[in-house]
């Protein structure tokens, strides 16, 4: 028995005529949600639109027996986003889950990198994040309920060679949803990023000139694919997309990883660090490079949750280290 449930909440995901937004579409449609399926129809560099790819996925729902209508608006103009919240509201309503997936790849090494190559993906991963996201918050202020999951990146989290545009759309992804996550707790909206890992069409954009980067060839070259095997699919990264979209789920303001089955949370942290000694004399550059190693050390560290949260842990480290009672 399906324990997770969507009856009765509308869903809105973008770019859900292919790969992981499809899954997740149809998932949550198999668990009860109404599903606007959002995709402009583009190829996997986000050249062109069809209405194809959407009504697709909704034909496939409807199939199943669900709940789903197509949206083919770009995400990454201010209309489109508002059409596409727009949908949900003129169909059924109101919209509970937001799932901000759409995007596409133009990958070139950093120096190389156009304006071409450079705007439309920052258009697509990071501008499309507010036009829909803005307007999916605010009905769901006025409902009191809501649930948004940013997608990131492992490239943003971690870096990846040839992706400084993407890296950066995704890593913004982080910033938004800490802050979309704090503001919304007053009124139950709880916001998550996910990053997923799945075979899609987006592998044909990832071309392989970044091998030439002796460090990071040397990673993919070491790495370890054995887990794998079978299990870089959509539907891997399904289970964890819709819990964190569940109301069943409390956790927000959280990075989460699905990776060959493996989930895990990813978070930034503060080492414990060097405390300068107390009074109004700064420390010198010297005293830095002196206190470089201690600085770096993660042994013990913290995970603030806004910037005031690392006073408190600084202040902990000066009376651990003895400079501040
Ligand atoms: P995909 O190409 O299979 O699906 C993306 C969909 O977004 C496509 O159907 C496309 O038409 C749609 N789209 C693109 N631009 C759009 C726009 N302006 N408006 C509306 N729809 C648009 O790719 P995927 O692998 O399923 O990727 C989904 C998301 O996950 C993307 O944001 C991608 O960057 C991210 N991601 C994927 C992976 C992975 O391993 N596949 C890893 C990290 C992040």
């Amino acid at each position: 028995m399906n324990q997770i449930r969507f009856d009765g909440r509308v869903a809105v995901v973008t770019g859900a005529g292919n790969g992981l937004g499809r899954d997740y579409a149809l998932e949550l449609a198999r668990r009860g949600a109404k599903v606007v399926v959002n995709d402009l129809g583009g190829s996997a560099s986000g050249v062109g639109a069809s209405k194809d790819a959407a009504s697709r996925v909704v034909e496939e729902i409807r199939d199943l027996g669900g709940a789903a209508v197509a949206n083919t608006d770009s995400v990454a103009t201010r209309a489109g986003g508002a059409a596409i919240v727009q949908t949900a509201l003129d169909t059924w309503g109101k919209i509970d889950i937001l799932i901000s997936n759409a995007g596409f790849l133009r990958n070139n090494r950093f120096d190389d990198l156009t304006d071409e190559q450079i705007d439309p993906i920052i258009d697509v991963h990071l501008k499309a994040a507010f036009y829909v996201g803005q307007p999916a918050y605010r009905a769901m202020r006025a409902a009191g309920y809501g649930r948004i999951l940013f997608t990131g990146s492992a490239s943003a989290m971690f870096g990846h060679a040839w992706q400084a545009n993407y890296a950066a759309g995704k890593g913004a992804m982080l910033g938004l949803s800490n802050v979309v996550a704090l503001e919304g707790s007053a009124y139950g909206i709880q916001s998550n990023v996910i990053l997923p890992t799945a075979s899609s069409r987006l592998e044909g954009e990832m071309n392989t000139g970044y091998l030439e980067i002796p460090e990071f060839a040397k990673s993919l070259q070491s790495a370890d694919f054995s887990a794998s095997e079978g299990r870089v699919t959509p539907a891997f990264n399904t289970p964890l997309a819709l819990y964190l979209v569940s109301e069943a789920c409390t956790a927000t303001h959280g990075v989460y990883s699905a990776n060959s089955g493996r989930y895990s949370r990813v978070r930034i942290c503060a080492s414990e660090g060097w405390f300068a000694p107390m009074g109004s004399t700064p420390p010198s550059v010297d005293d830095i490079a002196a206190h470089f190693d201690q600085i770096c050390t993660l042994g013990e560290y913290s995970e603030p949750m806004t910037p005031y949260d690392e006073f408190t842990a600084a202040a902990k480290a000066a009376r651990k280290q003895g400079v501040h009672s």
